[in-house]
């Protein structure tokens, strides 16, 4: 099957061990059921990934991916995915990031980038192009993620960049990847896989025109989808406050994690909003590549002992995990501890949530300050918490590397899993399902674990007079959906934010290929990719009865707030997840069943969960 555009159709490949590369053709016909980043890069994990791989052993494959759109002048088009197996959860990650690595990448040539093997020493490869190069990393090992980013763009030239901090370095099962020195493949250990390579950094820099079968209608309806975006009226807010919008409207309806989620109502809410953000500390907008909406917010701190500190964000998930959830009452207070977390590599919600459990299991008394090495944690202390981000970072005792390990592990060793707020190990997000019960259906489904972008039901649960938010019903059926059609829209890939219609989608999908797909064929790709990740995960052992929820959900209600007094409902749940089960064609422990994985083309996947 030959086509003609919207992929390079070449995948390299390069073993860190031998030192060589290695070009592989993309396969089309994966394509066309897979689409590209998250769905090809699943596809391409399963085939080639031996089953039980430990996630930081050399056998793991780390593949940057790109999509179809990527690169092209369809909006948000410069975003791309890290996709591996989790040393977080032991599950598939695909972890995305904006900037414009991937762009750049897919301009070289490179649908994907996948890295094998292990380094003997630490290096970073510089790719222009054809040209591949291994370099000496050691002078950079040690060095933070954008320390990292300005040395490379002094000494190789001004190239996209994809970095580790120490934390990916010393193996922290948190630690992301940071691309062009400010966005970041934050959830599920990319990072420490990056690490456990011996890979500090990757460079790439390319000249090649992106192939598209019909390049001046695709272009046109790119133009079209453009003006569309423009029209739409939440655009405005977004480039005007970003993600940081959603503090006030989730602190007001009851349900920012609080606390180590304790509580749904933050009394500081309003010194850690996006009017304050605003007036204290954003000097200007930005944006990914190709993006009109410009979301970010370039800041500083302008006051108070953190001064001087300069970086884009905070974002609305940062705010909610290091704001609310760890007590801190002032914006310039969660800007430096996010900078810190950043610059040291490391994601910032699993972070949050960390630190959150840390510090009620010191109030507790099962983490002493000996066991911290003299730091004095508690809620609302930005130099005590970022003291323990570094020590956990380069993993300084018995204590901080078990910290490190990522909360299951920590909650378990310590005894201390009633007060967990996690599910399959990945902490939760800045939406608490006792406010939108909606959303904890979709972090107990989700493929990564706790994840707010595979089906983020909070806009409607708050705004559809059809649905009750303190409620299961309906919810499964909504959760299934959007997940389905997020899986498909991460792998063209577009940007979680982006308003554009799925017929707009399928549209430039097969202008750029000239593939023949309708949004029913488009969302089937969704759901396949979805149930692929699944056969995964249930082949690396996910044992049934996994899809469930932290125990304080169900037993602690806020004792303010618009959703004081709310709890979930353990039979609720569990009559709502059998639902989601129905509508997905899985069994009652939640494993496809033979009919739907031959529905979907995944029939010779079916030996892997029976
Ligand atoms: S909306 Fe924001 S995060 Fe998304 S591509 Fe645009 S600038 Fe990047």
């Amino acid at each position: 099957m030959s086509m003609s555009g919207g992929y390079t159709e070449k995948i390299l490949v390069i073993d860190l061990e031998k030192q060589k590369i290695n070009v592989e053709k993309t396969n089309l016909d994966d394509a066309k059921l897979f689409i590209g980043a998250k769905g090809l890069g699943a596809k391409y994990l399963i085939d080639h990934l031996p089953k039980g791989t430990d996630p930081l052993s050399p056998g793991n494959i780390l593949i940057f991916t790109t999509g179809p759109l990527t690169g092209t002048h369809a909006q948000t088009s410069g975003r791309g995915t890290v996709v591996t197996k989790s040393p977080l959860t032991g599950l598939f990650v695909d972890s995305h990031f904006g900037g414009v690595f991937a762009a750049e990448m897919k301009k070289a040539g490179w649908d994907f980038i996948v890295v094998k093997n292990k380094a003997e020493k630490p290096v970073y490869i510089v790719i222009k192009d054809d040209n591949v190069e291994f370099k000496d990393a050691s002078k950079l090992w040690g060095k933070e993620c954008l320390e990292t980013h300005n040395f490379l763009q002094k000494t190789e030239g001004k190239m996209k960049t994809a970095v580790i901090g120490p934390a990916g370095e010393n193996l922290v099962k948190i630690a992301c990847i940071t691309f062009d020195g400010h966005r970041h493949a934050g959830r599920g250990g990319t990072g420490a896989v990056m690490g456990s390579k011996n890979l500090k950094a990757i460079t790439v820099s390319g000249t090649k025109k992106i192939p598209l079968h019909n390049e001046k209608a695709f272009n046109e309806k790119a133009k079209e989808v453009l003006k569309q975006i423009q029209e739409n009226s939440f655009i405005p807010i977004r480039r005007k406050y970003g993600t940081p919008y959603w503090v006030q409207v989730i602190n007001s309806e009851g349900f920012i994690p609080t606390r180590n989620y304790t509580e749904g109502y933050f009394e500081y809410g309003e010194e850690i909003n996006a009017e304050t953000m605003q007036q204290r500390i954003v000097d200007s907008g930005g944006a990914c590549y190709n993006c009109v909406i410009a979301c970010w917010n370039k800041s500083s701190i302008k006051q108070g002992p953190f001064k001087g500190t300069s970086l884009i964000g905070p974002e609305y998930e940062t705010i909610a995990l290091m704001g609310s959830n760890l007590g801190l009452e002032s914006i310039e207070d969660v800007a430096y501890v996010c900078d810190r977390c950043n610059e040291l590599g490391m994601d910032t919600i699993s972070m949050g949530g960390i630190l959150g459990f840390t510090i009620e299991a010191y109030n507790k008394g099962i983490i002493t300050k000996r066991d911290l090495d003299g730091i004095e944690i508690g809620w609302g202390k930005p130099v005590e918490l970022s003291k323990l981000m570094e020590a956990i970072a380069y993993r300084k005792n018995k204590t901080t590397r078990l910290l490190g390990e990522g909360i299951k592990t920590a909650s378990e060793t310590l005894n201390a899993e009633d007060f967990a707020v996690h599910c399959k190990g990945m902490d939760l997000p800045g939406y608490d399902p006792r406010g939108v019960f909606g959303m904890g259906l979709a972090y107990a489904t989700s493929d990564r674990g706790a994840c707010h972008q595979r089906a983020w039901t909070v806009r409607a649960e708050l705004n559809d007079p059809e649905l009750d938010r303190f409620s299961f019903e309906k919810k499964a059926k909504i959760v299934k959906e959007v997940q389905d059609e997020r899986a498909a829209f991460f792998s063209l890939v577009l940007c979680d934010f982006a308003p554009i219609s799925e017929e707009h989608c399928v549209e430039m999908w097969n202008l750029a290929t000239g593939f023949d797909h309708n949004v029913e064929s488009y969302l089937k790709c969704g759901e396949r990719i979805w149930n692929l990740i699944r056969v995964f995960n249930l082949r690396e052992g996910l044992p049934p009865g996994s899809d469930k929820l932290p125990p304080r959900l169900f037993k602690e209600p806020f004792t303010k707030g618009p959703a004081k007094g709310i709890l979930l409902n353990e039979k609720d749940f569990e009559n709502s997840l059998q639902e989601y089960y129905t509508l997905r064609g899985w069994d009652e422990k939640g494993v496809p069943t033979i009919e739907k994985l031959k529905e979907l083309n995944l029939e010779n996947y079916s030996k892997m969960v029976r």
